[in-house]
């Protein structure tokens, strides 16, 4: 999934309800503030009436507006000072008027001169209520008033002495009432603008945009609209911290979508890594059945194989995980390299290769292919200073229609692999179903084989060597036998491999060295061979445990002899040189068996100075039949004996391959023509019958 989208999702939504929320908070903060306004204004236009009610009374209960109001209202020059002057000013009211209980006015001011204008004709209704008030109250009151020149505020106060002396002069029921009036100017509206703080406060019906109260007379009619600029002040608000807002939510979104990307970078970076091996840089097992999950549930036509180096591990012992891993990388490139983009090549772990075909004939394809891998993989690596040779074991299990699953699938070609391993390794099998019950065979033996192991259940029978010249018995081989409980008498070339595979070999060769040896003891002089493994020679323990054999039993070093085999030395020559020198100084000898089945020189044996080179009976066989064969056989007998090496002719069947190999130069003869393999008891009577016939 590509990561933009619900990142772009998620800012717009995020952006969305950001600004969702901004307005909101901005509307809610406008409508505060237009509350506020509304009660500034009550507030401001209070205040004012306020102020003018404190004039009224401060001018209305006082003793000489008393003296002079009840007095005969005769002195105007005192009215003059007192309150004309006042409204000439116009700074506080600019309206006086005294009227009577019945609200008919006695007396007023209006702009600073005497005025016969009524404040009943100014004020109306109002008047009367305001009146009334102060009557119930006892205190002056006031309010705001439409006149005919306009708003007005008004304060009414009863015109009353302050001491208590002169209460006398007010008569009953005919109190005077002080009413001071201020038109609304322009300054009294800066004012309220000012207190309220409010823009463009004006009488008018509330516009657009703007807010507005209306506010009753005294006598609880409308009396005037107050309006003014709705100031929007959430809007401003916002309006003011928008850049920085903006900037904020930009910065944010930048790093949201950097570390979105950085991650989403090393999440893939972490799922190509779990696809591909790190060592071979190929595609790893999960890689592999991820694709072969792929294809064969579209019933591709495919066909696998699957690789595995031969030897491998005695590299990675013998030279160190160094040269192992660098091995591993050269064998990647030489696979890469025959396959190209024909196919997959993976690295399923360990010296685990595989590669994976499909289409029209895969099949034969991967035949071929395999065929050139294992040319190519039988030639030797150069590893810095080292030449070493691996060799593959390859198992090909091939695919079409939806046969089975990707476990099974590379169940089979595991099968197959491992079949061409215990055929002898450097080949490559199909698989078959055959194989199938070979390996469940192999498992048994296994099984069988530790059960055995426990009870030391083996024997060894002896073949005799009998000297070329003379026919006497100048030798025996040891010769491995072991009866499965399920099965009877199963042949070393049966059992064996499994021991060598499992690892059992090295208890088993213990087992037969030390029971040679003790049989051996009372054969004063017959040389003993057994046979060993490549893969007990490569235990660390090998020479050691062959040292604490010949102690513990007492047999003469010299008297036995190991017969290895090529494929040990070809492996690595330089850890089997050592090897072999470490026998060697034990006292051992050493042969070479089976001479003649593998590829190598003797020329490259010749730095091992081997004591023995004992000729397969393949080899007599060839040189009984044809010239070349025949030509060869001389050729190594020659170097054979120039290099000091005892030579001995096995499998001897007949006369003739007897004579055939004497007459090549054989000093020794091992075959069913002299004698089969037989038990120490048996070996030990003949010896006797030897001695009492000497
Ligand atoms: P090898 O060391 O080459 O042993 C010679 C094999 O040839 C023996 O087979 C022997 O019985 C057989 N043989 C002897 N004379 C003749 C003959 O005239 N004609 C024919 N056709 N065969 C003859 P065996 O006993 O079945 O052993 C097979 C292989 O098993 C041995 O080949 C050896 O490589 C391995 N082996 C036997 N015992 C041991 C052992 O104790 N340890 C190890 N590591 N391998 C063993
Ligand atoms: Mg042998
Ligand atoms: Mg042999």
């Amino acid at each position: 999934m590509k990561p933009l989208p619900p990142v772009i999702a998620l800012i717009l939504l995020f952006v969305a309800v950001m600004g969702f929320s901004l307005i909101h908070a901005a509307r809610e903060t406008n409508r505060a503030d237009a509350a506020r306004a509304k009660s500034a204004v009550t507030m401001a236009v209070n205040s004012e009436i306020a102020k003018i009610v404190t004039f009224a009374d401060d001018n209305g209960i006082w003793d000489n507006a008393a003296e002079a109001v009840y007095g005969g209202m005769a002195d105007q020059q005192f009215f003059w000072s007192a309150w004309g002057v006042g409204t000439a000013e116009g700074k506080n009211y600019d309206s006086v008027a005294v009227i009577d209980e019945q609200g008919e006015t006695q007396l007023a001011f209006r702009f600073g001169r005497a005025s016969r204008v009524s404040a009943a004709s100014q004020m109306g209704a109002s008047l009367k209520v305001l009146t009334a008030q102060v009557r119930t109250s006892n205190e002056a009151q006031g309010g705001i008033v439409q006149t005919p020149k306009g708003v007005a505020i008004v304060g009414i106060s009863a015109i009353l002495p302050t001491s208590p002396a002169l209460n006398a002069i007010v008569p009953k029921e005919r109190v005077y009432y002080l009413v001071l009036s201020k038109t609304v100017d322009e300054a009294m509206m800066a004012r309220l603008s000012a207190g309220a703080k409010v823009g463009s406060l004006r009488f008018s019906a509330p516009l657009e945009g703007s807010d507005s109260i209306a506010i009753s007379n005294p006598a609880g009619q409308p009396a005037v609209t107050l309006s003014w600029l709705t100031s929007r002040f959430g809007y401003s608000a916002l309006g003011r911290a928008l850049p920085i807002i903006l900037f904020a939510v930009f910065v944010h979104i930048f790093f949201a979508i950097v570390l979105v990307l950085r991650a989403y970078e090393s999440i893939k970076q972490l799922e190509n890594e779990a696809l591909v091996d790190s060592l071979s840089h190929l595609p790893n097992r999960r890689a592999l059945r991820d694709e072969l999950d792929k294809r064969l549930a579209h019933g591709e036509r495919l066909a696998l194989a699957m690789i595995d180096l031969d030897g491998f591990k005695a590299i990675n012992d013998n030279f160190g995980h160094a040269v192992g891993d660098r091995l591993i990388k050269a064998t990647a490139e030489v696979l890469a390299d025959l396959v190209k983009d024909r196919g997959i090549v993976a690295r399923l772990g360990g010296d685990e290769f595989a590669i994976l075909l499909n289409g029209n004939h895969c099949v034969t394809r991967l035949e071929a292919m395999a065929q050139d891998i294992l040319a190519r993989l039988s030639q030797p690596f150069r590893i810095d200073e080292r030449t070493v040779i691996v060799g593959a074991s390859i198992g090909l299990v091939s695919a079409s229609l939806h046969d089975y699953d990707t476990s099974e699938f590379m169940r089979r070609a595991d099968v197959a692999m491992y079949a061409a391993k215990r055929a002898g390794k450097m080949r490559m099998y199909w698989y078959d179903e055959l194989l199938d019950q070979r390996r469940a065979k192999a498992q048994t033996i296994e099984i069988e084989l530790r059960a055995s192991i426990e009870k030391e259940a083996f024997e060894v029978v002896y073949q005799p060597i009998v000297s070329a010249s003379d026919k006497s018995v100048v030798g025996v081989e040891a010769l491995l036998r072991w009866s499965s409980p399920t099965r009877g008498d199963v042949g070393p070339s049966e059992f064996i491999p499994v021991a060598e595979e499992t690892g059992l070999i090295d208890r088993i060769g213990l087992i037969a060295l030390r029971r040679v040896c003790t049989d051996a003891m009372v054969w004063p002089d017959v040389n003993v061979s057994i046979n060993v493994s490549a893969s007990q020679l490569r235990n660390p323990d090998f020479v050691g445990n062959v040292a604490t054999v010949l102690s513990d039993t007492g047999f003469p070093a010299n008297r036995l002899m190991l017969e290895i085999t090529e494929t040990y030395l070809l492996y690595d020559p330089e850890t089997a040189l050592g090897k072999v020198r470490a026998l060697k100084s034990i006292g051992v000898g050493i042969a070479l068996d089976d001479y003649g089945t593998g590829c190598a020189s003797l020329g490259f044996l010749q730095r091992f100075m081997l004591d023995k080179l004992k000729i397969d009976s393949q080899m007599i066989l060839d040189a009984y039949r044809t010239e070349t064969g025949l030509v060869l056989l001389n050729g190594v007998i020659t170097v054979a004996r120039s290099l000091g090496m005892t030579i001995c002719a096995e499998g001897i069947e007949t006369e003739a391959q007897a004579e055939l190999m004497r007459a090549a130069g054989c000093v020794q003869l091992q075959g069913w023509h002299y004698a089969r393999p037989m038990r120490a008891d048996e070996v030990t009577r003949q010896i006797v019958e030897r001695r009492e016939a000497a």
